[in-house]
């Protein structure tokens, strides 16, 4: 499995960072995990947004759904010259929002309401409730005995550290330095999954930085555990 960053910003965009959004190629699937503002174009250079597979959304916020709308743009114009048919599988939860009832509303993609686990193209998703304000999924997927984890957003749990202790390569979104930690805080720090990367030695990556965020003061406070936990940056991939 290989994972691709498509977009490393929290919030919202920079000139230079998408925000959320990562390619996870197995063999011939993609999977696009969450669809954040930029990342459709960013996604457009690695491969044709109409082969992509799945497109899992981890919640709500619109820093991992913006682009959703400009896809199915894109997807229509394909259909419209023939060069597109059918649907492609959005893994969404129904929050009761106004927001989902939008996204359902999208023609060319087809809703598949995830609960526990699933099994798509060989691939075994499971999913996991996180500690954040909007109804937030992490997903793991397994394939040939290797685990991939997707953490999205959300602070310290039982299920956050659970995703990382399984999993042989995970990806957290904790943008917060110790300073601006705190256990009510919609985010973990960046030392919380050091922390829990090197308590149970498993490669973890650091990602969803906010526009002004401090990097040298996270990386300085990771610097512990620099076997198992690094920042990332958008154009990088990993093998799992
Ligand atoms: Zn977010
Ligand atoms: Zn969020």
């Amino acid at each position: 499995m290989k994972i691709t960053v498509l977009g490393c910003n929290g919030l919202y965009p920079s000139k230079q960072f998408n925000t959320s959004g990562y390619l996870l190629s197995v063999e011939k699937v993609n999977i696009v995990l969450d669809m954040g503002s930029g990342v459709f174009s960013t996604l457009k250079e690695l491969v044709k947004p109409e082969k992509v597979n799945a497109i899992f959304i981890s919640h709500l916020h619109f820093d991992h759904i913006s682009d959703l709308g400009v896809y199915n743009y894109y997807l229509e114009s394909k259909a419209k010259k023939g060069e597109f048919a059918g649907k492609i599988k959005l893994l969404v939860k129904n929050d009761e929002s106004a927001v989902y009832r939008a996204i359902a509303g999208l023609n060319y993609f087809e809703i598949v309401e995830y609960s526990d686990k699933l099994t798509l193209f060989d691939l075994e998703f499971s999913f996991y409730k996180m500690k954040h304000p909007a109804l937030s999924h992490a997903v793991t997927v397994e394939f040939k005995g290797k685990k991939f984890g997707y953490l999205s957003d959300g602070n310290v749990s039982e299920n956050l550290e659970g995703v990382i202790k399984e999993c042989d390569l995970t990806v957290a979104h904790a943008p917060f330095t110790k300073a601006q930690s705190g256990k009510e805080k919609p985010h973990s720090s960046a030392y919380d999954i050091a922390l829990l990367a090197k308590k149970y030695k498993k490669q973890t990556l650091i990602s969803h930085f906010a526009p002004d965020s401090d990097k040298k003061e996270l990386e300085k406070e990771i610097s512990f555990a620099r076997e198992f936990c690094k920042l990332v940056t958008q154009g990088e991939s990993y093998l799992v």
